[in-house]
């Protein structure tokens, strides 16, 4: 069955298309990566993160802190970045450690170098329809969705979850490309129900399996955004990664659905590579590629 969205091959391509326009720059853009503690998962995103933006032709600038570190501690490097010329985009990577505030942290990125979108502007810039860094994972998931279905002009879009990190402003996304939208949280009412109304469904629960396959309609696409590690059956005291949609039922539904992992993740590294294009252009008045 050829329904699969093979997220790693799109995300190949945006890759692709990112360091042909850093090629054609007059300048190198530079993203910066601030890590605080050593989450496993977190370490490994950053590492792919530093890896994907130096083969893109990129620089890449990393900083590291300890779990101990305090909040004035990475306020400081937030704040000598957002001074440094040189660097585009800042990237913090959450979560962070419980005892500081994520939010204040992000509140001191300069917005124009807020490649994550995850700063008031951006977030206000998305609601007011205005250009801006749009969130990786929620510009990932449209790019999926227009890869299997082309326009997305008058679907209609069921979201499942409203996290201000990727529900809402999803949401938000798949409205901007004309979609109907319904966002669906923990209070909806006959979620199945819901669910199955949608021609595109984008879970992002953070709960494994949750989304059965009575809950998709036939054809529907499906964009699995959930990264849940579960224990591993075949191999004890080791996890693996599913996705909030139970993926094996789903597919023999759906008419195009992502996988987990290789679907949305993948694409929320290329976006982010591509967010440090635009806003790498747009500080220093080059035009934003094509
Ligand atoms: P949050 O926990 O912040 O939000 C979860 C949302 O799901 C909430 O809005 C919550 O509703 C809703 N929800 C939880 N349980 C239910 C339920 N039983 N029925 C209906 N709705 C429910 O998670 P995130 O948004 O940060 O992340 C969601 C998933 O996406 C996670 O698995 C995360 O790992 C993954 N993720 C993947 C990324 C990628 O690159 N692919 C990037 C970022 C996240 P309510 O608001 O009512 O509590």
């Amino acid at each position: 069955m050829d329904n699969l969205i093979d997220g790693k091959a799109v995300a190949a391509q945006t890759r692709d298309t990112v360091a042909k326009a850093v090629a054609a720059l007059p300048i190198t853009p530079t993203l910066a990566v601030v890590l605080v503690g050593d989450d496993p998962a977190s370490q490994v995103y950053v590492r792919n993160k530093i890896k994907f933006t130096e083969e893109t032709g990129m620089r890449s600038l990393e900083h590291r802190l300890p779990a101990t570190a305090t909040q004035e501690e990475v306020v400081a490097i937030v704040r000598a970045l957002n001074a440094d010329a040189e660097v585009d985009g800042i990237l913090v990577q959450l979560p962070l450690p419980d005892h500081l505030d994520s939010n204040a942290v992000i509140a001191e990125i300069d917005p124009s170098k807020d490649v994550d979108g995850l700063t008031e502007v951006s977030a206000g810039r998305l609601v007011l329809g205005q250009p801006g860094l749009r969130p990786c994972t929620p510009t990932g998931s449209v790019i999926l969705a227009k890869a299997a279905l082309g326009d997305l002009t008058s679907k209609h879009c069921v979201v499942l979850g409203r996290s201000i990190l990727v529900g809402k402003p999803a949401a938000l996304m798949f409205l901007e490309q004309n979609c109907t939208v319904t966002i669906a949280h923990s209070r909806t009412e006959n979620l199945p129900v819901v669910c199955r109304s949608a021609d595109i469904l984008v879970a992002a629960v953070g709960r494994p399996k949750m989304v059965k396959s009575e809950w998709v309609k036939a054809g529907a696409c499906v964009i699995d955004i959930g990264i849940n590690r579960v224990p591993s059956v075949k191999r004890p005291g080791q996890f693996r990664l599913v996705g909030d949609v139970d993926y094996r039922k789903a597919r023999s539904v759906a008419g195009a659905i992502t996988p987990v992992p290789g679907g949305v993740g993948p694409m929320t590294i290329a976006c982010l590579l591509r967010n440090t294009v635009l806003a790498a252009c747009d500080r220093r008045e080059i035009d934003r590629p094509e």
